[in-house]
């Protein structure tokens, strides 16, 4: 059922169809859009479902059904982007011929909004986990073999772990292994493993918790979300981030892609607020990376900082930002993103605007 909004000017309904060869079976999904990629589309085999949702801007076309028979664990997943076409192979168990696909479970070939999807987990397992700082950690998870799911840039994940009998749940946000990816070994790409630094807060509820977990345990890891668009980056000359303690973590992947991807980017500075030089997460990271690559500065700000600290001091005022946020060209395209705890984001956009930078040139993460 297609709401009447968005039958009159959102997307149409996509469709599917469903084919097979001895060993194979292939779900083709018909998005009817033209901007479809690997990121659009998760899909997960737990249980007796088969589910997959591929994202149409707020909305969620759902294939959603109990298989007729067997399949193995993995499956490919590929993505037609110019004709709009997402074709999921899945591996038959036993050579024999299906002859339906299966049984349909709830909202199966229909076209719901996002918010009204709930938020879908698989188990995820604790592959490693390595200091960042003395109480930050980067903790790589693996999917399980029967998901395909893709975090795009800028959007977070939640993790849920029971906790006494509670579930509990926490928003996270993806980042790379590392900033400085090219200086490793090469590996074959694999998008299996999600990365995450996360400080671990003594007196928190959920984070302790994480702590605590032994390698191959499991979290429960939920579907992105998040309204950061890629499209932001088009044609921009000047990246800005004010990041804030763990308010460091969308940045990374942004830092990553803008480098690599956005061949207009004159500059890129990242001004990084913390309380004490033992909290700047990837110290020297970002400080090879600034030597690297000379459009990238990145300036530290402690607001606890010891009686030695010759760099920066204070919290984030109209000040630092008016000195900082100097566009390379005086009619540049900017784009200055913002994230930390809540009053420092506040505080940061009412000191953006007071120095007259548009809506469209800043993009707040927010809860
Ligand atoms: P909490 O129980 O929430 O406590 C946090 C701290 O506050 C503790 O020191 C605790 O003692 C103190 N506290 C709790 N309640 C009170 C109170 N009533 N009064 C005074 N103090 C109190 N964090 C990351 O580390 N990495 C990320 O990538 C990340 N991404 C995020 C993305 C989004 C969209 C959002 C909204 C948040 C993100 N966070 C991230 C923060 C994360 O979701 C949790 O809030 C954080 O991990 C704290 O969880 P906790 O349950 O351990 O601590
Ligand atoms: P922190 O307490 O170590 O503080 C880091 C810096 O933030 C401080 O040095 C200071 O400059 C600034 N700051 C802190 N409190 C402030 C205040 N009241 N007013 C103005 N500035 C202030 O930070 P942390 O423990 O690493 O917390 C990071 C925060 O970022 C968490 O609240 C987390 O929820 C949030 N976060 C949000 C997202 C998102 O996408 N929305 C992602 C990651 C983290």
């Amino acid at each position: 059922q297609v709401p009447d909004a968005l039958a009159k000017e959102g997307p149409v309904s996509p469709s599917y169809d469903w084919f097979q060869t001895d060993s194979l079976v292939t779900i083709v999904i018909y998005t009817k859009q033209k901007d479809v990629n690997l990121d659009s589309v998760i899909v997960d085999h737990q249980y007796d479902s088969f589910r997959a949702e591929t994202i149409i801007k707020d909305y969620s076309y759902l294939i959603h059904i109990e298989l007729s028979h067997a399949i193995q664990e993995d499956f490919s997943v590929r993505v037609v982007a110019n004709v709009g076409k997402i074709e999921i192979v899945l591996k038959k168990k036993e050579n024999t011929s299906w002859e339906c696909l299966g049984h349909p479970l709830e909202n199966h070939n229909s076209l719901i909004p996002k918010k009204d999807t709930g938020l879908y987990y698989r188990k995820c397992q604790l592959i490693s986990k390595e200091d960042a700082t003395y109480d930050t950690k980067l903790f790589c998870l693996m999917l399980p073999p029967s998901t395909h799911l893709q975090v795009p840039i800028g959007q977070h994940v939640y993790l849920k772990l029971t906790i006494t009998g509670t579930e509990i749940v926490k928003p996270y946000t993806p980042v790379s292994d590392s900033l400085l990816s090219e200086f490793k070994e090469p590996v074959i790409p694999n998008n299996k493993y999600i990365y995450f630094l996360i400080k671990i807060y003594p007196a928190g509820l959920f984070t302790p918790e994480l702590d605590h977990l032994q390698i191959g345990d499991f979290v429960s890891v939920s579907n992105p979300e998040g309204n950061f668009k890629i499209a932001q980056f088009q044609e921009l000359e000047d990246l800005f981030l004010l990041a804030a303690g763990t308010g460091f973590t969308p940045m990374v992947k942004i830092l990553n892609y803008a480098l690599t991807n956005i061949s207009s980017l004159r500059k890129v500075k990242l001004m990084f607020f913390n309380k004490t030089e033992d909290d700047i997460i990837w110290r020297s990271q970002l400080e090879k990376l600034a030597f690297k690559d000379k459009r990238f500065d990145v300036q530290f700000v402690l607001s606890q900082p010891t009686s030695e600290w010759n760099g920066k001091k204070g919290c984030i005022s109209p000040g630092l930002l008016s000195e900082f946020l100097k566009r390379s060209l005086d009619n540049s395209k900017v784009l200055i993103c913002i994230c930390g705890p809540a009053p420092f984001t506040e505080q940061g956009m009412r000191m953006l605007h007071y120095l007259n930078f548009s809506k469209d040139e800043i993009h707040a993460f927010t809860a």
